[in-house]
């Protein structure tokens, strides 16, 4: 039987590390604040939105809530932008997407101070994480970081396998796992749509990453013994329940489970980490504007 890594407990952990450096910062007059945007024509942004500001609520972030028709120009939603760059008491900015086809999602993301960056996906931030010296490290692939740090998986030297090659898990996840610092050191493999063999790859994995979005695709076959798996996916599929669907990882768990060495469930694994590194990096950033520092966890 495969350990549970249980994502929620360090996610809860990390929370409460943080409500001690929010209530230092508020001793000093400096109440962190997000912002969060939403123009989003997916239904589930609100629920998102929502979540990360409880979650910022309960740690005594103060949020800003803006919200855009979905028919507005994109030039409404830069001016929102720029004025949250401008404005000194926020202190993170996140713009939840999709946003809708008529605005670049590229230009919306580069019109974001990198320093309120709280995403990590302005390409400042991209570079200097490539770099070596990151500002904000993605929330999801840091989350997993800690993962796996809470768990005593020691990456170094460990055969890392990542299947995904997307902007805010893939290509960062594997970028953390070759730098030369600690959740780092790892020989890493980035497996994608177009890789041949993949089941041979995956077999290799001291730490296999699932970022694929395709539901309960890693199965049995595709693990060793040894194995930690780390489920990203969150995918709804129809299900005979009361909302009519159920959410399932791109990891097939019942085949997995019994092979591997630990395993992260959905849900309940890597999402209550991607909520709670944003909050990571809302304090680290107002620690940074301020300048007061305070312990991140
Ligand atoms: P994406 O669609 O942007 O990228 C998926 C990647 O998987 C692509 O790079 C593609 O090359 C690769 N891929 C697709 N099919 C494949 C296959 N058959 N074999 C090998 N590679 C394949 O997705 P994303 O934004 O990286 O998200 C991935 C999954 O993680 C989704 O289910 C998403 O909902 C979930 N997600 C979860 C969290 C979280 O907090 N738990 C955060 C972000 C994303």
């Amino acid at each position: 039987m495969a350990d549970r890594i249980d994502g929620n407990e360090v996610a809860s952990e990390i929370r409460s590390a943080l409500a001690d450096s929010v209530e230092r910062l508020a001793d000093a007059d400096e109440r962190p604040t997000l912002a969060t945007v939403l123009m989003s024509p997916d239904p589930a942004s609100e629920t998102y939105v929502s979540m990360k500001q409880r979650d910022c609520e309960e740690l005594g972030i103060q949020t800003r809530d803006i919200e855009l028709e979905l028919d507005a120009p994109a030039s409404d939603l830069f001016d929102v932008i720029a004025e949250l760059n401008g404005d000194p008491d926020v202190n993170a900015i996140l713009v939840q997407s999709p946003v809708p086809d008529h605005v670049d999602y590229r230009e919306v993301i580069e019109r974001i101070d990198p320093e309120k960056d709280v995403d990590g996906f302005h390409p400042e931030n991209i570079g200097r994480l490539v770099a070596g010296y990151p500002r904000y490290k993605p929330c999801t692939p840091h989350g997993i970081q800690k993962l796996l740090e809470a768990e005593g998986v020691d990456t170094e030297g460990k055969d890392a396998v990542v299947v995904g090659r997307s902007r805010i898990v893939g290509k960062p996840m594997a970028n953390l796992f070759i730098q030369k610092a600690p959740g780092g050191n790892a020989t890493t493999t980035v497996c994608h749509s177009r890789t041949d063999n993949l089941a041979e790859k995956t077999r290799q994995a001291d730490i296999l990453v699932a970022a694929a979005g395709v539901p309960e695709f890693i199965d049995g076959s595709m693990v060793s013994e040894g194995t930690v798996v780390i489920d990203v996916g969150i995918n709804r599929v129809d299900a005979d329940t009361e909302k009519g669907y159920e959410l399932v990882g791109d990891v097939d768990f019942e085949s997995v489970e019994p092979q591997v060495d630990a395993i992260t469930p959905v849900p309940g694994g890597v999402g209550p980490m991607t909520r709670a590194m944003l909050l990571y990096n809302t304090v680290k950033a107002t620690s940074r504007q301020s300048g007061i520092d305070v312990e991140l966890p």
